[in-house]
């Protein structure tokens, strides 16, 4: 499904980011990961190479807060390959704390990732794409960019923000043939949700309609519906990944 394109996907190295480069790979795209330590990075492409030793696939660690790290990285992947067709910004951190006890520099912490470091990549990736006629953007939202949470305020602001980026940015890229998505799971079993007890996981389980909880693969397998030429005319959505779970 995406024989051919070029992908770089941020927060490539574990959990939804890794078994979306695993699905792009498996789907013919070359791939380019980013994570936020070398270490990691290594590790995660050690781990693909096991998987399949002919994968095209690369990774890096660009300081995401800093726009000219995230842009010369970019530009980069366009001088190795000749192009950009897909960015997937998936990075973020998940955060709960109360807005009684969250303090300024934390609430900027969640923004700084999860909505300024997507911006520092769709500058470089948007002036690719344009260059070369188009191209795809999907960004991970969540499903607590509908209602909130209940407790902490930095996390959804930060994914309704999010949506808000997405929704202007299909408008404003849609003439060069740009197309501009979100992804919004729910709760998706990656370290932080397998680690949970079961007295804690088992009540989640039973507000979700569809009585489990998101798989990686689940939420991969709409980046990839999203990245492929299937979504042709899909541009400007959320795609709700959630089993109809209402935070
Ligand atoms: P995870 O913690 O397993 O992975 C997060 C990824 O982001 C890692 O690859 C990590 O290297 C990267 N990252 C974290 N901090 C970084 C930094 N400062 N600089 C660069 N990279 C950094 O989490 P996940 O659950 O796979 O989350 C991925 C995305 O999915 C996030 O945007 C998260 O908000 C969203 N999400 C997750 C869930 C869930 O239940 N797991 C639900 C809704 C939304």
């Amino acid at each position: 499904m995406l024989k051919g394109k070029v992908a770089v996907i941020t927060g490539g190295t574990r959990g939804i980011g890794y078994a979306t480069v695993k699905k792009f790979l498996e789907n013919g795209a070359t791939v380019v990961l980013f994570g936020s330590r070398q270490e990691t990075v290594d590790k995660a492409l050690a781990s693909l190479k096991e998987e399949n030793s002919e994968w095209p696939v690369e990774g890096a660690c660009p300081d995401l807060a800093d726009a000219d790290a995230v842009a010369a990285q970019i530009n980069a992947v366009k001088e190795k390959y000749g192009r950009l067709d897909i960015l997937v910004n998936n990075a973020g951190i998940s955060d709960s704390t109360p807005t009684v006890s969250c303090t300024a520099e934390h609430f900027e912490k969640v923004m700084s990732l999860n909505v300024n470091a997507i911006f520092h990549a769709v500058l470089p990736a948007v002036a690719i794409m344009k260059e070369q006629g188009g191209g795809c953007i999907i960004s991970t939202s969540s499903m607590v960019s509908r209602n909130g949470q209940p407790a902490g305020v930095a996390y959804p602001t930060s994914k309704f923000a999010v949506n808000g980026l997405t929704l202007s940015l299909a408008r404003e890229l849609g003439p060069y043939h740009i197309r501009v998505n979100a992804v919004a799971p729910g709760i998706t079993r990656t370290d932080m949700v397998a680690a949970l007890p079961d007295e804690v996981i088992q009540p989640m389980i039973q507000a979700i309609p569809l009585r489990r909880v998101g798989e990686p693969e689940d939420v991969a397998n709409a980046f990839l519906f999203l990245a492929s030429d299937l979504a042709g005319y899909v541009t400007g959505e959320v795609l709700s990944v959630d089993g109809a779970m209402i935070c």
